[in-house]
């Protein structure tokens, strides 16, 4: 460099700005420090931290500059990566949730200038546990690589696809156009998704729900259409998975009303809102043999509200767990009373939030020895969805339960994803029929097919099977006539209060 301007440096990346900056303050003899962009010898770019000095003779004038220079590529690498990072997902190299964000304020202004629509799409993996947890995490991060890679396959410039969470991603199309379009893109995604997947030599099937909210220039949050997307991907889960769905504003309805709910459950459990009603079931003598603990909620404003409406809303919110636990000590606190009415069995429907729960062997033991309960005092009711998709260590928790002495019935059979290899591997000791098949009874011919042929494999199986809501005398014939062990319904009788329960069979007696 001797005898050199430090002009050689420049090149056709520096900014003209700074050279202009560096100029104007050495004219006026001030001191600069600035980071520019320099070029070595044979060509290649660096940082150059520059800093210069006037130095002055002793009546005070400049004669001089000193300058020091200082190559900071490394540290401005260092900088573009955290600067990347914090912008990125690390592992599918896609936007994050915070780089979404920009992105959706970019495309909400785009949308507004030319009078689009924004399309957001929410997509959520089907599945991806269960790869994870059995095949494990490298496995499963392989398999998220090449979904992320797949995904922006099927984009377009301008469409922004970002990892929102684990094995969640959003989809921002500023300009997707008509519904028809979308449904075709959302189509095009759920078949590229649903190809075999190669990890390992292994091939893997996986599939993806999709939940899809649009908006026009009007809307004021763009993150409203995310939230609203992921709504609808629920939705999209609950139909069966590998599906897609449109946000509707009565799913908008459903949330709201899913807040307000939670409170009021909240409410009513501090203010004793909630009861127990106890339905007979009989055997085929008529006696009756057990009854089941139907939950009640009796709201101040709104009057009787229903189980099937509250039940789902407190077992997403968690307040299944807490209800539960009253419902077990309320009915452990009347059996004693039918006992003496000579009903040895109540029966308790159990949510699989409940068993899910890693004490729930213990804190059920514990409740039951503080009221000197016994096991065979109990049918435990359970639902298909614990063997199907919440629990993966259901059949050991059954066979625990099962062990102590509970009994344990599957409660609505046939209504889910029934397979008879539950019925089989699993300490299952008695069925109950969903009334939807005990309503088919005697209506158009066939139909009572399906009761018949779970009577039958119950037979074979030795297991006891109780038919849920019969309303009419025929149904109950028909039942009886096929050697049906157990008898519910409003034709045999309602649930009612314990205390109606003492006066009915009391006056009986
Ligand atoms: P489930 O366990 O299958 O209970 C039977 C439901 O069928 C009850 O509705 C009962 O009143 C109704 N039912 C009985 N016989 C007849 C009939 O002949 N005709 C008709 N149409 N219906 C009949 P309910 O009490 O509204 O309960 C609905 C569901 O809510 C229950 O279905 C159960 O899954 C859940 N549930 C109720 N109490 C509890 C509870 O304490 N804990 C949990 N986790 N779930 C509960
Ligand atoms: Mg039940
Ligand atoms: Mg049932």
């Amino acid at each position: 460099m001797l005898g050199q301007s430090c002009r050689v440096l420049q090149g056709e990346g520096t900014d003209p700005r700074a050279i202009e900056q560096i100029r104007s303050r050495l004219r006026r003899f001030k001191e600069v420090q600035t980071v520019i962009r320099n070029y070595k010898k044979d060509g290649t770019p660096f940082w150059n931290d520059l800093y210069i000095a006037p130095v002055k003779d002793a009546q005070g004038v400049v004669t001089h500059f000193i300058g020091v220079q200082n190559d900071i590529s490394d540290r401005k690498k260092q900088e573009e990566r955290i600067a990347w990072h914090a912008n990125h997902d690390s592992l599918t190299e896609l936007p994050n949730r915070a780089l979404l964000a920009d992105r959706l304020d970019q495309a909400l202004r785009f949308v507004r200038r030319y009078h689009l629509q924004l399309t957001v799409m929410f997509i959520d993996l089907d599945g991806f546990k269960p790869i994870n947890d059995t095949l494990g995490h490298s496995v499963g991060d392989k398999v998220l690589k090449v979904v992320a890679q797949r995904l922006s396959q099927s984009l377009r410039d301008g469409d922004t696809l970002a990892r929102f969470g684990g094995d969640e991603f959003v989809i921002v199309l500023p300009n997707a156009g008509n519904v028809d379009e979308v449904n075709s893109i959302a189509e095009r995604l759920l078949v590229n998704l649903s190809e075999p997947y190669e990890i390992d030599g292994k091939a893997l099937t996986l599939t993806a729900s999709i939940g899809i909210a649009q908006g026009n220039e009007d809307i004021k949050d763009p993150n409203m259409l995310v939230q609203q997307a992921d709504m609808a991907m629920y939705k999209a889960k609950r139909r069966g998975h590998h599906n897609f769905e449109w946000f509707s504003h009565d799913i908008n309805k459903k949330v709201e009303r899913h807040v307000v709910v939670r409170h009021e459950i909240q409410e009513a459990m501090a203010n004793g809102e909630f009861r127990l009603v106890y339905q007979p079931i009989f055997n085929a003598q008529r006696q009756i043999v057990s009854v089941e603990a139907l939950l009640r909620w009796h709201h101040p404003v709104q009057g009787e509200v229903s189980p099937a409406e509250f039940i789902p809303i407190a077992e997403h919110t968690g307040q299944i767990i807490p209800l539960g636990r009253w419902v077990i000590e309320q009915v452990c606190r009347d059996i004693g009373r039918f006992r003496q009415l000579g009903i040895e069995k109540v029966s308790v429907n159990l949510s699989p939030i409940q068993l899910s729960r890693s004490r729930f062997v213990e804190n059920l033991e514990q409740i039951l020895e503080q009221y000197q309960v016994s096991p065979a005092q109990l049918m435990l009711e359970i639902t298909e969805n614990v063997l199907v998709n919440e629990l993966t260590h259901a059949p050991e928790l059954l066979q625990t339960l099962h062990d102590k002495g509970f009994t344990i019935a599957l409660d609505d059979f046939g209504s889910g994803y029934s397979s008879l290899r539950y019925l089989h591997e699993l300490p299952i000791d008695v069925v109950k029929i969903d009334r939807v098949f005990t309503s088919h009874i005697g209506g158009q011919q066939g139909k009572d097919s399906i009761v018949r042929a779970m009577l039958a494999i119950a037979a074979e199986l030795d297991m006891n099977v109780i038919a849920e809501g019969i309303e009419t005398a025929e149904q109950l014939e028909f039942l009886q006539d096929k050697h049906c062990t157990g008898y519910q319904g409003f034709y045999l009788g309602r649930p009612i209060a314990i205390e109606q329960f003492v006066h009915l069979i009391g006056a009986q007696q």
